[in-house]
């Protein structure tokens, strides 16, 4: 067993730090969350440029290697460290969405999309929720019915579809063939520029977090998509949603990671310079307690998502290990969101800590995604249970 990390890792890692420290302080953050507001295009450029969409993405589209988990979570650690709901957008475009489209398109799609994402040019939206299944997604309802000429009329609602109206790519599941087991009538679509489409309603949902990722409710009216935009094979949408889905846990891990790391750093900082009763916060036993408990469960789900990104590169496969590290990160940053705030007082109170923003943002890793409860699910047949 190697704990050390390779060379090329580290300096991923140190590219990654750096930026994060350049360019996302804390009062930028806070800017795009008070305004409701995406950050700016030219932020996920410059992510692009550094080359960090490619981690999962085939070399022929100037990506750096589809096999890099570790390398995909060394980056995204970082990038928590300031913001999880930030790391969505670009996480929804090179972990989920990218990969599931390079191994499922045809060349003409990829084409299309991968460029884009690539130099981080695009947001991408997934619509697989739906206002009655969510946990249960392969019971979806929204229909796709095929034509005669080949192309597909839509019909249906589909609930939390993150960025939808900016963007310029949906990745659409639907029900193509009614009749079949649930999870093998469901087929994929490409729809370029949802929020231009005249046929599809996007309206906001208002949410307790995640304010610089706007999610929506998205209904289809007859939508017409050419037989161009099915993604792979008729019917075999849901083996290509859950493909990707150790990647996607793993990711999950490494936010609540870096996230809580973030956290801790803040309130480390904090106490040392916060005199009461004649002497620094950090010289407290149950402060520094504290903060060490919180360094614990960040050192034990860091552990667990390395060990998870290990065993991916290694063998193709880490079901149980990415459950594993997805509800350690959830539930860690949880934690540290809960005691950071505590912990800083009244100023935790105060929008300007940031501690209010990863209050309301972690409680969406230990649902989105699949529950705690469903990952917990998934561990227990793999231990025979
Ligand atoms: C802010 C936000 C953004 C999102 N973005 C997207 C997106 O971009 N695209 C998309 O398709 N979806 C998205 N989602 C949807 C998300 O993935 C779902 O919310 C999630 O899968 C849970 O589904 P649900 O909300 O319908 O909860 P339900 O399935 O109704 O579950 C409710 C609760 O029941 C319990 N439960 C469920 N199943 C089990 C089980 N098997 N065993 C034990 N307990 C269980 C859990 O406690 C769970 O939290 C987003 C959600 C949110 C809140």
């Amino acid at each position: 067993m190697d704990f050390e990390l390779s060379a090329e890792h580290q300096a991923i890692r140190e590219t990654a730090r750096r930026f994060v420290d350049k360019e996302l302080p804390r009062t930028r953050i806070l800017e795009w969350v008070r305004a409701k507001q995406e950050p700016p295009r030219e932020l996920f450029h410059k992510l692009g440029e550094l080359g960090m969409y490619g981690f999962l993405m085939p070399p022929e589209y100037s990506g750096m290697d589809r096999t890099d988990p570790m390398g995909m979570i060394m980056f995204v650690e970082q990038l928590a460290r300031a913001s999880s709901a930030l790391t969505t957008a670009y996480g929804r475009a090179a972990v989920i969405l990218g990969p599931l489209v390079a191994n499922f398109a045809n060349k003409q799609q990829k084409d299309m999309v991968l460029p884009k994402i690539i130099a981080g040019e695009t947001f991408m939206a997934l619509g697989l929720t739906e206002p009655g299944s969510g946990s249960d997604a392969a019971s979806l309802k929204t229909r796709a019915v095929k034509q005669a000429d080949g192309s597909y009329v839509i019909n249906g609602e589909k609930m939390f579809c993150t960025q939808a109206q900016s963007a310029g790519f949906l990745i659409l599941t639907a029900r193509t063939d009614p009749d079949a087991v649930k999870q093998e009538g469901i087929s994929m679509f490409l729809v370029e520029n949802p929020g231009a489409n005249p046929a599809i309603k996007i309206t906001r949902v208002e949410t307790m977090g995640m304010a610089m990722v706007p999610t929506f409710a998205v209904s289809f009216d007859n939508l017409r998509l050419p037989a161009s935009t099915l993604i792979g094979k008729e019917n075999e949408g849901w083996k290509y949603m859950l493909h990707g889905l150790d990647n996607e846990r793993l990711y999950h891990g490494a936010i609540g990671v870096g996230a809580s790391q973030g956290i801790i750093d803040e309130v480390s900082a904090y106490v040392k310079q916060r005199v009461q009763f004649g002497k620094p916060l950090s010289k407290l036993q149950s402060v520094r307690h504290k903060i060490v408990d919180m360094q614990l469960r960040v050192e034990a789900a860091r552990l667990l998502t390395y060990r998870g990104a290990a065993v991916l590169a290694k063998t193709g496969a880490c079901h149980n290990e990415a459950s594993y590290a997805k509800i350690a990160g959830a539930e860690c940053y949880m934690h540290c969101a809960y005691t950071g705030l505590h912990l800083l007082g009244g100023f935790g109170y105060c929008v300007d800590s940031g501690l209010p923003m990863h209050f309301q943002d972690a409680k969406l890793f230990e649902i989105g995604g699949g529950a705690m409860e469903v990952q917990r699910d998934i561990i227990a047949r793999g231990l025979g249970l």
